[in-house]
Parts: C-alpha cells; sequence; structure tokens
C-alpha cells in the first residue's frame, strides 16, 4: 500500500492547462486526443490514459510541434530568451536538440532549493558555485591542454574540470582542482559523482586537505553507494542529490533528511509500477509534464529513470507537497535480469555490490540472459578473495546458475555521452514489458 500524496490546488490547475493547451493545439500531441476518455474524468485519469512522450517524438516534432503558434521561436532566439539546446548523445539516447529557455529553468532550479534546508540556507542565486563534471556534459571543454582559470570561470560558476574522459586525468590537474577549490571557496559544490569520487579517491591516498563547501548537490549521474563512501573520506559536507533533465528542469531535490521532494511548482510527475515480479508497485518509472514554460510544452515526457515511492507519503522535514520517493533506483539503461529473467534495478545492484571492501569502481555487463562479466578496480592485493566474493553476490541476486567472469582494469572508461554506466545488457530490452499498465 502507497499512501496517496497531497498535490496544492494550482497543481491540478497547471496540469488541467497544460494537458488541454498542448492536445488542442501542438502538433506533437495532436495524435493523442484518441487517448483522452474526455471531462467526465478526472485530470489524473486523463493524463494516465496518454502515451508517454519519447525523445523520438522530440525529434519528430521538433520544434514547432511543441512550441505554441503564438510563440515566435525565431525571434526568440534573437532576442536571447531561448536558444536551442543538445543534450550529449550516448549509447542509451538518441541526441535531442531541445528549446532551452534560461530564465524557467533558473526559476525551476530556485523552486528545488527550497526542497532541502542546507540549499535555502546557502543558495542565493549569487553565491560562488563550482562545477565538477565532464566536459561532455557542461562547460568549456579542452582535451589538448589545459585551460587557465579565467577561462573556466563564467560569471559565478567556475568549471573546475575541462576534460572529456576523465579517467585520463593527471595528478597536477586534480592538484589544481583541490588549489582552486580554496581559493575560490565555492559555496554549492555541483558533481557528477563518478568524477566527484575520482577526485576524491586522489585526495584520501594523497592525504589533502580540500575546501569544505556549505553544500555539495549531486547530478547527471545515479550516485553510487560507492561513491558516497568516497566523496565522505574527504568532505563532510552535506550532500543532496539533485534530480532532473534538460528537457524537464529540476523534478526532484533530496532534502536534508535524506528523501527525494517533487518540485511540484514546475512540473507534474506520473508514475508507471513495475510488475510486482519485478520489482512491485512502489518502483515505477518517471514520466515528467512542464509547468509553466510558455516556450516549450513537454508532456509525459519519459525521463527514463526509475524511481522508488515512500509507502507512507511522509518525511521527517516535514514537507508533504507532491510525491515524496526514498530512493532513485537508476536509469531504465542500466537494469539487468536475473537467470529467471526478473528485472534488478541499478540500485539494488549498487547497494548489494558497495558491501565490497576497497572498491574504486565498477561496471556490470550482462552480455546474454545468465552472463554477467564484471569490471572492477580496486587497490586489494587478494584479487581471488576479492573476486570469491563479487561472484558471491552477483550469485546471490541473478541466480546460483549464474556464469560470472570478473576482469580487473586500472580504470574504466566513461561512456560515449561522459557518463559512467554502472551496469547495463549488451541486449536490447523494451521497457513496457516490466510495467503493470492497469
Ligand atoms: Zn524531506
Amino acid at each position: 500500500m502507497i499512501n496517496v500524496p497531497k498535490f496544492p490546488p494550482e497543481y491540478y490547475d497547471k496540469s488541467r492547462q497544460i494537458f488541454e493547451t498542448s492536445l488542442k493545439t501542438l502538433g506533437a500531441y495532436r495524435s493523442w486526443r484518441a487517448f483522452d476518455p474526455g471531462d467526465s474524468f478526472s485530470i489524473d485519469e486523463r493524463y494516465a490514459a496518454l502515451p508517454a512522450l519519447t525523445k523520438i517524438d522530440i525529434r519528430q516534432h521538433f520544434p514547432g510541434g511543441l512550441v505554441p503558434a503564438d510563440k515566435d521561436i525565431e525571434a526568440g532566439i534573437a532576442s536571447g530568451e531561448i536558444s536551442y539546446a543538445s543534450t550529449s548523445g550516448s549509447s542509451d539516447a538518441f541526441r535531442v536538440t531541445n528549446i532551452w529557455n534560461q530564465k524557467w529553468w533558473d526559476a525551476s532550479e530556485r523552486a528545488s532549493w527550497k526542497l532541502n534546508a542546507h540549499a535555502t540556507k546557502f543558495a542565493t542565486g549569487e553565491h560562488h558555485e563550482a562545477i565538477l563534471v565532464s566536459a561532455l556534459n557542461t562547460g568549456p571543454s579542452s582535451d589538448a591542454e589545459d585551460l587557465p582559470f579565467e577561462k573556466r570561470r563564467l560569471s559565478r560558476f567556475l568549471y573546475l574540470n575541462e576534460k572529456t574522459d576523465v579517467s585520463r586525468w593527471t595528478t597536477a590537474l586534480m592538484n589544481r582542482m583541490i588549489d582552486e577549490l580554496d581559493i575560490f571557496k565555492p559555496v554549492v559544490l555541483e558533481a557528477n559523482p563518478s568524477v566527484l569520487a575520482k577526485l576524491c579517491r586522489y585526495a584520501a591516498a594523497q592525504n589533502k586537505k580540500v575546501f569544505q563547501p556549505g553544500l555539495i548537490t549531486l547530478t547527471y549521474e545515479f550516485p553510487s553507494q560507492l561513491h558516497y563512501r568516497q566523496i565522505k573520506r574527504v568532505f563532510s559536507s552535506p550532500i543532496a542529490s539533485s534530480y532532473g533533465s534538460t528537457e524537464t528542469g529540476y523534478v526532484f531535490m533530496q532534502c536534508e533528511a535524506g528523501k527525494f521532494h517533487q518540485n511540484t511548482n514546475f512540473c507534474r510527475v506520473d508514475f508507471q509500477p513495475l510488475k510486482p515480479e519485478h520489482g512491485g508497485a512502489r518502483i515505477g518509472r518517471m514520466l515528467v509534464t512542464t509547468f509553466d514554460n510558455p516556450w516549450y510544452y513537454m508532456l509525459r515526457f519519459d525521463v527514463g529513470d526509475f524511481a522508488e515511492l515512500d509507502a507512507r507519503q511522509k518525511c521527517s522535514c516535514g514537507r508533504d507537497a507532491g510525491y515524496i520517493v526514498s530512493a532513485m533506483e537508476g536509469r531504465w539503461t542500466n537494469v539487468t535480469l536475473t537467470c529467471e529473467g526478473k528485472l534488478i534495478t541499478l540500485r539494488r545492484l549498487d547497494d548489494a555490490i558497495s558491501a565490497l571492501e576497497d572498491l574504486d569502481e565498477y561496471r556490470l555487463e550482462q552480455s546474454a540472459p545468465g552472463a554477467y562479466h564484471l569490471f572492477l578496480v580496486s587497490p586489494r592485493d587478494d584479487k581471488d578473495k576479492l573476486s570469491k566474493e563479487a561472484k558471491e553476490i552477483l550469485k546471490g541476486i541473478y541466480g546460483a546458475e549464474a556464469d560470472v567472469t570478473i576482469t580487473y582494469e586500472d580504470f574504466l572508461k566513461p561512456e560515449d555521452s561522459g557518463k559512467y554506466a554502472l551496469a547495463k545488457t549488451l541486449f536490447p530490452l523494451s521497457v513496457a514489458n516490466y510495467l503493470d499498465f492497469k
């Protein structure tokens, strides 16, 4: 049983307005009218009857089918109100161009800060913020030569890294990052968890003292328990995971008590649960509808991630508007299957693998049903013992008959997108087979 979340009255007004404008006037949603059961049904029921918007749909209808006719795209671009923004292409998704509305994005971000006490205190909109991510995700990029401080300092932001492949960082570059944290003294450090974890492994091994920001926010990737452990060895700052996407803005923010709260002023979220045998009613796919972005209408956009709903829909922080999520479960493209074909989310795998001691990094590739290849990076000398422990963990999840191969590497490479995949199948899966459509 899951308690029903609470939504403010304007949430339903916005849901209705976006629904009607989209189905009545936008080309991308014209064919969805056939699914609408009509206004004798509740707005939640009408949403639930619609398909999901995919990146393929966005490409097919971009830009005119997603922008109201009274908005002049060329004029908006000329005035600087909007621009085109491409998301980094990765093996799991098509490269997609979106309409970027900076004003709306900033407002969505500010609203998300209210969902965490530390962000409320430290993030003023004027604060110094250091960003540590792959240059493929955002910020200045230069693999050939290192960029000086002033080339990476943009308004109130400092981009600590300019490399597209962080697996090749030099010690000089990592020393520079640690020095610059001390010089710039960011109030907030926004980081891609795998990238920050890499810097933290180095800082811990070298016994380096690192400047402590008021808040660390993790974005772009699923944060592994390994990442948390490595980051906490170096930073005592509070850590909050921020969840969103280029298409949808800020959707969930982790509060100071550790649960995720929906950014209800800026988006609607619809959950589609997994079938009982694949994870059950509390774990589901998230479809996001954006509010109040006059330039871009995202209706039930499939963000590609699963989340676990909090059963009681209550949090000790006292916030109660919108969905309360107890944990992010990882991307659909990072699921694997047991020997019996049951779905394993990345979080489930990660919780188990992270029990291994002194593990720097891992990636699990499932090449075929029942066949698993685990890549590990570890400074441990007793690799035979580590392999035995890892095999036991995987057989515990996937089945005693699982065929497990373990390979040790010096470092792991990120995907083409610049993000690290902790797990994936090397064969195609269809999400629809695992969802419980009622
Ligand atoms: Zn909370």
